[in-house]
């Protein structure tokens, strides 16, 4: 075609900048979970996550400048962010201020101009107030949970934008920085290696950096009074915090010196498990033990797992074998939760079979004691109802199956496919898979491959249908 005239050509000019205009939409709302629709957003995928905070635990108080870099995957109007409560001062997008609304849990962000599909862009969002935990379809506190010396910081399924602005979803893997100040005399802990500490007289700065992958409801940012030995365990930094105050809950008496000794078990429980299942994902190792006592849960926390009160050494190990299963390896929907507490369950089991051979006890027989529920007993409608992968909803998600009945689904497969076959699916699982999103179907399918087995009908009785399962 040839232009005739300049008008001709402005009007072409103006038909085709107005065509790639309407190119332009905004980022869904929700990345569609299945128990969580609203959590997460879409047109976008965060590559890092720079997060600075000033936290004041006196009146709860919690201030945060958080600079995320993120690749648009389609042409953007606007996108949203995860943000809960927390009061919005200004957002900017590629360094030009953005206007912004809130409705629930969104931040919806419309930067000056048009985000292209497959350019990277950097958001800053200025925020701060009274801060405020979320209550799960379960009741149970989920995100920045005030403590009598600072906060315990736990974010599954949906605690993450209490604190930070986020793509709360497990489907996008980022990297992370934090930089977190609290007053002098405390100790700020979060994922990953820490970079600095620094005393400026009435509060200290605390620097932490995960190199690795991680998604949003595995950081943390747990704060408060803090003993913090660094070390070395297979080669690796190691970061221990305990709250002098901790103790096992119900116990009057604060007992730091169990608390360290439960840590200790990084050491052989890393040799294990790198052992069964492949290399360690990360490359530090910890934990917190903290004295929270209104929480009722511990959590695998990225590196460094966060636990409410003194842990059991079948806690410390769960946590531990979920930096493979859950925190390396991650569901792509909250339904499939099995995968990660079946797996960390059936770790504790295999911990004390093989740490403890003559006493025990065995795998199997962990199994066979659960087994020997009755169906219509108390622990029977328990233990046995809803099948784990079949759950109602979110209100589940924590319920006893998704523990034993996910344990037992897999110390059944290891009786039904043998010890070496067992050992290759679970090692091909996780090399396969580390640092991305896995389903049901992607287990089965591995476990199919490896063993060369038909296996659905051995799935669908222990994973899809209630009540005890009587062949497979
Ligand atoms: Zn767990």
């Amino acid at each position: 075609m040839v232009l005739r005239s300049f008008s001709a050509a402005l009007v072409l000019f103006i038909l085709s900048a107005a065509s790639a205009q309407a190119d332009f939409s905004p980022g869904a709302d929700g990345a569609g979970d299945p128990f969580y629709p609203q959590a997460g957003n879409g047109g976008y995928d965060v590559r890092t996550y720079s997060i600075e905070l000033d936290y004041e635990p006196q009146n709860e108080q919690l201030d945060g400048d958080v600079t995320i870099t993120a690749r648009a995957t389609q042409d953007l109007s606007s996108f949203n962010l995860d943000l809960r409560d927390l009061k919005v001062e200004s957002v900017t997008v590629n360094g030009a201020a953005a206007s912004f609304t809130r409705k629930g849990q969104e931040l919806t962000i419309t930067p000056a101009a048009g985000l292209r599909k497959g350019r990277e862009f950097t958001t800053r969002v200025v925020y701060g107030g009274h801060v405020n935990y979320v209550l799960d379809p379960d009741h149970s506190k989920d995100g920045w949970i005030p403590t009598d010396d600072g906060a315990f910081v736990v974010n599954e399924p949906q605690g993450a934008p209490t604190w930070f602005p986020a793509n709360d979803t497990p489907k996008d893997f980022a990297i992370f920085d934090f930089t977190i100040t609290v007053p002098e005399g405390r100790t700020a802990l979060a994922n990953g290696r820490l970079v600095s500490e620094t005393h400026n007289g009435d509060t200290a700065t605390w620097r932490w950096a995960e190199s690795s992958p991680m998604v949003t409801y595995l950081t943390t940012a747990t704060n408060g009074v803090f003993d913090l030995e660094k070390g070395t365990v297979n080669g690796l930094p190691e970061y221990n915090a305990v709250d002098p105050q901790t103790r096992r809950f119900g116990q009057k008496e604060p007992n730091p010196a169990l608390a360290w000794q439960r840590l200790g078990l990084h050491d052989p429980a890393l040799d294990l498990f790198t052992e069964l299942y492949g290399p360690y994902p990360y490359d530090s190792v910890g934990g917190i033990v903290d004295w929270a006592p209104d929480v009722f849960y511990s959590l695998e926390s990225q590196t460094k797992p966060n636990y409410w009160h003194i842990p059991t050494e079948a806690t410390v190990v769960h946590e531990l074998a979920h930096q493979w299963f859950g925190d390396a390896v991650v569901l792509e929907e909250w339904p499939d939760m099995w995968l990660n507490e079946g797996f960390a369950t059936w770790s504790e089991w295999i911990w004390f079979e093989r740490t403890y051979p003559t006493t025990g006890p065995t795998a199997q027989d962990q199994f066979d004691a659960l087994y020997a529920t009755p169906e219509d007993s108390a622990a029977g409608q328990d233990l046995w109802f809803p099948a784990p992968n079949a759950l109602a909803g979110p209100e589940e998600l924590f319920h006893t199956p998704v523990y034993d009945r996910g344990a037992m689904t897999l110390q059944a497969l290891r009786q039904k496919v043998g010890e070496g076959v067992f050992f290759q699916i679970i090692r091909t699982w996780y090399s396969e898979n580390r640092f991305s999103n896995v389903t049901t179907e992607d287990f089965i399918a591995t476990a199919e491959r490896v063993s060369g087995q038909q296996l659905d009908q051995f799935f669908q009785a222990w994973l899809f249908e209630e009540g005890r399962p009587e062949s497979w």
